[in-house]
This record gives structure tokens, C-alpha cells and sequence, in this order.
């Protein structure tokens, strides 16, 4: 995947006492579930090893995209931290479609391959949907396959994409009621809106979805007990759209350089404004940084869905093996992340 957050700074919230400005909600580190779901998947990872099955995730990064290097380094690195095995496949940016074809077919084809990660974006010269649906689907830990996607419709066990499940992780693991709840997803992109909306609608909420066509889009926020925005807007979510209490799950994470935005994000962020300054440039969500003192819980950006993203793709190579090489008696005996 070419869209999640490598490891940042966090930054810290003020206490109450050091900032004027009233905060209310509760922060959800997306940090602190992600060590929590590599420590589950450690154990499931050793019993699986010792019954013969090491879970291996290949990686494929075509070019020299620093962004993408980056990424895939970190997905190694967590590859390494759990105790999966891990191949990284560098063809050079001139690579056509065919030939990038036969390398997912030989991933396809290797019995210690799990999962296939191909890291986007693709050079333009590469037809990008066809190389995502030659991937096996039973190895497709991205979740991006069309198979994938209609067992989510239909409610089947299949491999979820990695920023919407680990945005269910987060309200889960927070006890954040969702049953019942009104859910408005902001976004409707084929790999974070559409499954958040379907998985929030599996457990039981009452969905809506909300694009760039919306009319009246406060209206429909303020109803939200649950709001999950993945729309690329720096701040765009303004304070009082949001229901006093609710949860607010925030994807995106923009960088922004416009002192003047920094000015209208940051007002009550000193510190961040002060940083802002001295470095020119700072990541902030879609969700005004505001929304901490309307909200009842809040994921920070950096440091909320972004580590949450790596975690469901180890959780998704772990689960891929279980599934695809372990009996059923073993996989009847686990109850970690993998496993749901
Ligand atoms: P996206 O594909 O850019 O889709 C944006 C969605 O937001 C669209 O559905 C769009 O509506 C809607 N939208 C845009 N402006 C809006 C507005 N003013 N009001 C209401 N809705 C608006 O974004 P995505 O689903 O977040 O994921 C795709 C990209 O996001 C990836 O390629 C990656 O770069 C990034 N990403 C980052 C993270 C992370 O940092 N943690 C995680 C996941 C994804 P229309 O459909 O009407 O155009």
C-alpha cells in the first residue's frame, strides 16, 4: 500500500492546567494498540512457526520512490519485530505490466509466500488494477482484491484492507459502542471509505456516507456518534459539526507549509505552532485540531490510524498463513488480532 504514515514524532497534548484551551477527549493512540497487536501476533507467530508454519510476507517495490522505500523499510522492520519472514523484490522503474505479472505469479506460485505487497504507486506505464488482481486473493493482505471486497459485501471471512480494519481495531479495543451507533464515514475511496462503511454496518451501526456531493455535510456530522474521516483535507472537520461525545476517528494525515493554515489549525496549539514555525512544515488530520474539546475521543494524527495500518498488515500475513497452511485444529485454538 502506498498511503500510510511511516513512523513519526508524536507530539504530546497539553494538560489541562498548561493549555486554555479545554480538552475533552479521550486521545486514542493508535501507537499503543499496535504494540498491543504485535504482541499478540508475536505468540501466534511462534506457535505457528514451531508447527512448521513461519508466516512470510513478500514486498514488491518497483523504482526508487523515497516515500515508498521508506514505507516498505517499515513494513520489513515489523516484519522483523514479530518474527515473520520477509522478502523484498526490487524490479527497476522501467518495468512493464507483463513482466511485473510474472514476478506476482512466481509470489503466487511460493508455498512460503503469505502474503504480497505491492507497494503503489506504480510507474505509469504499469496497468496498476490488472497486477492487484493477478494477486492471489488468498494472499492479498493489502485486501484490495475484487474477491476480497465482495466477501466484505457479503459478510465472509476474507483479507480486510489494512487503514479501515485497524480503524475498527481502535474503536474496539477502546470499548467505543458501535452497535446501534450513528456512523457517518467521510470518504468514499474503494480502499479506506466503502470498506470502513461496510464493516461499521456488519457491526451493527447505522451508516452513512458522506463525498464531495454531500449537501449539508454539518448536518449529517452532528448526528454522527462515530465519525471516520478519510477525505485529504488538512483540518476540514470543524469543532462544533461534532456531536458533543463523540468518536472521532481520524485517517489522513496532510502536511501542510501555509503559515496562515498553521495559524488557523494550531490557535490553541502553541507548542505545534512553534514547531510548525521552526521546521516550515506539520502533519494534521482532516479533523480541526480543535475537535478536542467537542469530541469525546479523538485519534491524533501522527500516531493514531497511521501505526494502526502496519498492524493489520502483519495481522493479515499472519492470518493469511493460518488460513491458507495451517490445520483447521490450530486454527480453531487462536484468538488474537489475526483471527478476526
Ligand atoms: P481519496 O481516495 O482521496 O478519497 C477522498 C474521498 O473524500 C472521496 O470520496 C471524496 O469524495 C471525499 N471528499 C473530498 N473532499 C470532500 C469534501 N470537501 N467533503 C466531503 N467529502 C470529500 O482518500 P482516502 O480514502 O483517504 O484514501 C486514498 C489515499 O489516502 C491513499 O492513496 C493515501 O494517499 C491516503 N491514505 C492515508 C492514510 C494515512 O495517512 N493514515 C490512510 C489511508 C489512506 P468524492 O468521492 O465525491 O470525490
Amino acid at each position: 500500500m502506498g498511503h500510510e504514515t511511516p513512523f513519526f514524532v508524536c507530539y504530546d497534548f497539553p494538560s489541562h492546567h498548561e493549555s486554555e484551551h479545554r480538552m475533552t477527549a479521550r486521545i486514542l493512540d493508535g501507537n499503543k494498540i499496535r504494540d498491543q497487536i504485535f504482541a499478540e501476533l508475536k505468540d501466534e507467530v511462534r506457535l505457528l512457526t514451531a508447527a512448521g508454519v513461519r508466516p512470510g510476507l513478500a514486498a514488491v517495490l518497483v523504482g526508487e520512490n523515497p516515500a515508498s522505500q521508506l514505507y516498505v523499510k517499515s513494513k520489513i522492520a515489523a516484519c522483523e519485530e514479530i518474527g515473520l519472514s520477509s522478502a523484498l523484490l526490487t524490479p527497476p522503474a522501467t518495468v512493464s505490466t507483463l513482466e511485473l505479472l510474472a514476478v506476482v505469479e512466481d509470489l503466487n506460485r511460493a508455498n512460503d509466500v503469505d502474503g504480497i505487497l505491492v507497494q503503489l504507486p506504480l510507474p505509469p506505464q504499469v496497468d496498476t488494477k490488472h497486477i492487484l488482481e493477478a494477486v492471489d486473493p488468498a494472499k492479498d493482505v493489502d485486501g484490495f482484491h475484487p474477491v476480497n471486497l465482495g466477501r466484505l459485501v457479503s459478510g465472509r471471512p476474507g483479507l480486510v484492507a489494512c487503514t479501515p480494519a485497524g480503524c475498527m481495531e481502535i474503536l474496539r479495543r477502546n470499548e467505543i459502542k458501535i452497535e446501534g451507533a450513528n456512523a457517518v464515514v467521510l470518504g468514499r475511496s474503494d480502499i479506506v471509505g466503502k470498506p470502513m462503511a461496510l464493516l461499521l454496518m456488519h457491526a451493527n451501526a447505522t451508516v452513512t456516507i458522506c463525498h464531495s456531493k454531500t449537501r449539508d455535510l454539518p448536518e449529517f456530522l452532528r448526528r454522527a456518534d462515530i465519525i471516520v474521516a478519510a477525505i485529504g483535507k488538512a483540518g476540514y472537520v470543524e469543532p462544533d459539526w461534532i456531536k458533543p461525545g463523540a468518536a472521532v476517528i481520524d485517517v489522513r494525515t496532510n502536511r501542510i507549509t501555509d503559515p496562515i493554515e498553521a495559524e488557523r489549525l494550531f490557535y490553541n496549539f502553541p507548542d505545534r505552532l512553534e514547531k510548525f514555525r521552526a521546521k516550515g512544515s506539520a502533519l494534521v488530520g482532516d479533523v480541526h485540531p480543535d475537535a478536542v474539546s467537542t469530541a469525546g475521543a479523538l485519534t491524533p494524527v501522527p500516531c493514531g490510524v497511521g501505526p494502526m495500518t502496519i498492524a493489520m498488515l502483519m495481522s493479515n500475513t499472519v492470518k493469511a498463513a493460518r488460513l491458507r497452511r495451517a490445520s483447521p485444529k490450530f486454527s480453531a485454538t487462536q484468538s488474537t488480532a489475526s483471527a478476526r
